[in-house]
């Protein structure tokens, strides 16, 4: 735990956790000259393949926050990737995650991407963040909390795969029961498996062959790039053994329609309760016609 007077706060109406960091304000919304992920940029000086580093405007003091560049080439997306270039994001997503966990002040790490300006990606090129917390945050603690391991199972994508979106390996995207985003994704192995570190060669391809066609079937629904919110949910790295942690990435994509954002509002945001204009079913035959 950070220090007393540290930008970890806990709000005493809510219980809910925030950091609060001012001086992210003076972060440019966009870079004023050319991308600094393209080589040659600020973040990249030299060429490369795939690249990480601490972030220049950490939302946490004390190198907790990364970004991860998936390519260098500025137009890419994650589908466009392939499986081969979407592996060597897996592996470099459990590289940091081991390195990050292995810290005596890391509890928790936290892989996720922002896609797309009205999800606030400042930056078009195809990148990722992490965040290494000294906590096990409420989201991933509530879910193990629960401990229903059948929740990521097999059984979880609905009779007979009603919400089934695509499959590759021993490896699932399904639209969740109570999906509160209207093409919301889960994506989870078949078999438990606690982390990104501990995956295998053949578990690391199949998770990536699976986000690269879940991913490019979001964008071929509406025939435009999909923002979306993609979080990965795996294992606390405080040292417990924590038995009921299942590897999972969840999705959460921005368009209802074609262009229209679906946006949380003040009704669910003050029940915390999510009203979601397409069900699950048909959102799920949706994206399976939708092809890349
Ligand atoms: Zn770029
Ligand atoms: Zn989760």
């Amino acid at each position: 735990m950070l220090a007393a007077g540290d930008p970890y706060r806990i709000d005493p109406l809510t219980g809910e956790i925030a950091y609060v960091v001012a001086k992210r304000q003076d972060r440019p919304n966009l870079p004023p000259t050319g991308c600094p992920f393209c080589p040659g940029g600020l973040e990249a000086p030299e060429p490369y393949d795939l690249r990480w580093f601490t972030n220049r405007w950490p939302a946490m003091p004390g190198d907790r926050a990364e970004v991860v560049l998936y390519t260098s080439e500025h137009d890419a997306t994650f589908a466009s990737l392939g499986v081969a270039g979407a592996r060597k994001v897996v592996d470099l997503w459990a590289d940091r995650t081991a390195a990050l966990g292995a810290r005596d002040d890391v509890a928790y790490v936290l892989v996720f991407e922002n896609r797309g300006p009205e999800v606030g990606a400042t930056i078009a090129h195809p990148h990722g963040q992490i965040y290494a917390f000294d906590l096990v945050p409420p989201a991933p603690l509530g879910e193990l909390s629960r401990r229903d391991l059948a929740a990521l199972g097999p059984a979880a994508a609905g009779r007979e795969g009603e919400r089934l979106v695509c499959a590759h390996g021993g490896w699932r995207a399904w639209v969740p029961w109570a999906a509160s985003w209207p093409y919301e994704l889960l994506i989870a192995p078949d078999v438990r498996r606690a982390d990104l570190p501990s995956l295998g060669s053949g578990d690391r391809d199949a998770l990536a062959t699976t986000l690269v066609d879940a991913l490019g079937r979001l964008d071929a629904l509406f025939a435009a790039a999909m923002p979306y919110m993609l979080w990965i949910h795996q294992r606390p790295t405080d040292g417990a053994e924590w038995p009921e942690a299942w590897v999972h990435v969840h999705v959460a994509p921005l368009y209802r329609s074609g262009g229209t954002p679906r946006f949380v509002a003040a009704g669910e945001l003050g029940s915390a309760v999510y009203f979601n204009p397409v069900s699950p079913i048909d959102a799920a035959a949706a994206l399976r016609e939708a092809s890349a």
